[in-house]
């Protein structure tokens, strides 16, 4: 049967989709239809008979690119697998196993991961300078990687990434070209590439060899690209080198521009119609997602931001009205969560609504953690999109197996994760510092963490983790202290965050203030035990209780499970009910944007995390503070709260079990 397009869409957007083969730009904001679009205008390229083949479908996740084309299937009937769709990366591995050979990549390449990457990278950093990472103020290879991958990514030299976006690093500056080269060459010896390789070496092949231009540019004759504001100049550069024919749909929305930390650029979407001569810009201004009262609430806003270079846009809402928007303020974090869980009771169990429709939306992860713990003990199916829980996540597994060697010296696992983060300390190497230490605890009896500080133990200390050993022993025999005579386990957990481990973390991970931030949450998750046992025991359970809940999602993917994600990871999805939790000041828009003095990328996630909703949208904020901010123990609303007039959004009062006041 033929596809009714007339039915299906909207004028604006029939026009779009039935537009001429030429530089289509669709311009339109959240929940207009840009996907939609971009999915029935492959739909209609082959119902005027373009052999699927001809087709090249770019999207931001391999997801996405699923959904689009199994619902190109059910339109057209033709499989998902005639088709080139998918991230720019994994089409890039694609281009590359094909014709890499054409710039001498070997055919059977290898990717490597995150972590195999850094540590490659640290093996080249070595081979040029001994040592390099011995001095603190060095960057460690993690943060050492990130800065090398924006420049890659923005196709900027290290020189000017270094001073626009790591001034801090600038003493290094000169010396980071050759580190760079030397991991270049280590990669083409051993046959690997890194994530973005996939990108730079495709660039590449397309710029060095004419020939597979050529082909590409005569076998893609349509290229379609979901998301274009979120593309950074790497993928922008694709894209122009594979439609030499300028023959490009892509679709976005500036406003929703998110991921300039990995090198987006929005300008790349400003300065589409320049590259591309007689550009056709089609807008929608309707929108199909939400109700009129939460499309009011996301204009509001837009109009928020100041006058910058942005497209205009004003969206009308196909929908009746419903409610406006709930602005919920709850005494702490604790009071969130069992708000949320009350209502989404409510929406599963009185009014139908399907878990897979509801969505918790968070800024960062740490603002999930007592979300998650209310979930756990509820039994609601839930799925964190991460896919990392909280207590699975690998600073916080480090610092419990931290106390839990320090309340049982004997846990030799526990010891062997601490002990294995100092450099060149392996499993043998661990297990060989904790028999010394044992022998000499046990022959002086005196206690095994102060035997780890004696001279027996730091003779079985491997020379290079020698000079960090006695801060080591000493944050742990802090930590020790704390927990002797059976108190509370809180500060123990701060000592081991201001300790060794914190700076441990810091010289580790690029985005070490974001874990530093989630193991905050776990000292204030600490304050409500009494003993360390206590702690203890509960985060093993909770971690079982999770550990089933993941199984159960994986393996057999039950039909509906509350969606817990990050804002980020939200992009270009819908909800019927949405829960955006944590909105105070300083933890949306972050602390370390206000710091910065640079909200705008802030306001923009906020926009993309409104715009999720589709019926109903609450927005809420705890009044006391987890842990003390600037500001003391309360918190202040978001800023992005405050903008909105008032009128586009009601306040709920909760019912309080008990009145703490009377
Ligand atoms: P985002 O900016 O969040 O990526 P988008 O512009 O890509 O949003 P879509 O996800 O394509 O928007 O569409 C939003 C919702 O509106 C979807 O559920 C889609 O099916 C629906 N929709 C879009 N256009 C129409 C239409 N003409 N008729 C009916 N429903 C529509
Ligand atoms: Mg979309």
């Amino acid at each position: 049967m033929p596809i009714d397009f007339r039915a299906a869409l909207n004028d604006e957007q029939y026009d779009a989709v039935t537009a001429p083969a030429a530089p289509l730009l669709v311009l339109a904001g959240a929940g207009s239809g840009k996907t939609r679009t971009l999915t029935y205008r492959v739909a209609w390229l082959i119902s005027r008979g373009v052999p699927p083949g001809e087709i090249l479908l770019l999207t931001f996740t391999n997801k996405a690119a699923n959904e689009m084309l199994h619902r190109v299937e059910e339109l057209t009937g033709i499989g998902p697998r005639r088709f080139w769709g998918g991230t720019f990366h994994s089409l890039g591995n694609r281009a590359l196993r094909l014709y890499g050979d054409q710039i001498g990549l070997a055919r059977g390449f290898t990717i490597l991961d995150a972590d195999e990457s850094e540590t490659l990278l640290k093996r080249c950093v070595e081979d040029c300078d001994k040592t390099f990472f011995k001095n603190k103020t060095y960057p460690r290879p993690g943060p050492l990687f990130s800065i090398l991958s924006l420049a890659r990514n923005t196709q900027q030299s290290i020189a000017t990434t270094v001073r626009k976006n790591f001034p801090q690093h600038s003493e290094i500056e000169h010396r980071l070209d050759d580190f760079a080269a030397s991991y270049e060459k280590a990669k083409r010896e051993q046959a690997v590439v890194d994530y973005d390789d996939l990108l730079e070496l495709w660039l590449r092949l397309l710029s060095e060899s004419q020939t597979v231009a050529d082909y590409f540019a005569q076998r893609f004759r349509y290229l379609l690209v979901d998301e274009y504001q979120d593309t950074n100049t790497l993928q922008a550069q694709i894209v122009d080198k594979l439609a030499p024919h300028h023959c490009i749909t892509a679709v976005g929305d500036d406003a929703q521009c998110i991921y300039s930390w990995r090198g987006a650029d929005f300008e790349n979407i400003m300065r589409f119609p320049d590259r591309h001569p007689d550009t056709a810009i089609h807008r929608i201004e309707t929108n199909y997602r939400s109700t009129p009262d939460i499309l009011a609430y996301a204009n509001a806003v837009l109009q928020a931001q100041p006058l910058g270079r942005h497209f205009d846009k004003e969206l009308r809402s196909a929908r009746a009205p419903y409610q406006k928007p709930h602005l919920v303020e709850t005494v702490d974090d604790r009071e969130q969560a069992e708000f949320v869980l009350k209502r989404i009771r409510a929406l599963i169990e009185d009014e139908g609504v399907s878990a897979s429709e509801i969505a918790i939306l968070y800024r960062s992860h740490f603002l999930a953690l007592e979300m998650q713990l209310a979930l756990a003990r509820t039994g609601l199916p839930y799925q964190i999109t991460s896919g990392v829980k909280f207590f699975e996540r690998q600073h916080i597994r480090d610092l419990v197996a931290l106390l839990r060697f320090i309340y049982n010296p004997t846990d030799t696992l526990a010891w062997q994760r601490i002990a294995t983060l100092l450099p060149k300390v392996g499993e043998k190497g661990a297990q060989k510092i904790h028999a010394a230490a044992r022998d000499h605890a046990v022959l002086l009896q005196s206690d095994f963490v102060a035997a780890l500080a004696t001279d027996d133990v730091l003779s079985k200390v491997p020379k290079d983790a020698r000079e960090e050993w006695p801060h080591f022993c000493a944050s742990l025999a802090e930590v020790a202290a704390e927990l002797r005579d059976g108190r509370a386990p809180a500060l123990a957990v701060e000592h081991a965050i201001e300790g060794w481990y914190g700076d441990y973390l810091r010289g580790a991970f690029a985005d070490y203030a974001e874990r530093l931030d989630e193991l905050k949450a776990l000292a204030t998750f600490a304050t409500r035990f009494d003993t360390v046992d206590d702690f203890l025991s509960q985060i093993v359970l909770l971690n079982g209780e999770t550990a089933d809940a993941r199984s159960a999602t994986d393996a057999e993917k039950p039909a509906a499970a509350i969606r817990l994600t990050t804002i980020h990871q939200a992009k270009g999805l819908e909800y019927d009910v949405v829960f955006l939790i944590g909105l105070a000041d300083g933890q949306f828009p972050s602390r370390r944007a206000i710091d910065a003095g640079d909200i705008e990328e802030e306001r923009r996630l906020f926009y993309v995390a409104v715009t999720r909703a589709k019926n109903e949208l609450y927005l809420s904020y705890p009044k006391v503070a987890s842990r003390p901010g600037p500001g003391g123990m309360m918190n202040t609303p978001s800023r992005f709260l405050l903008e909105v007039p008032d009128t586009l959004y009601e306040r709920l009062r909760i019912k309080r079990r008990f009145d703490w006041r009377r």
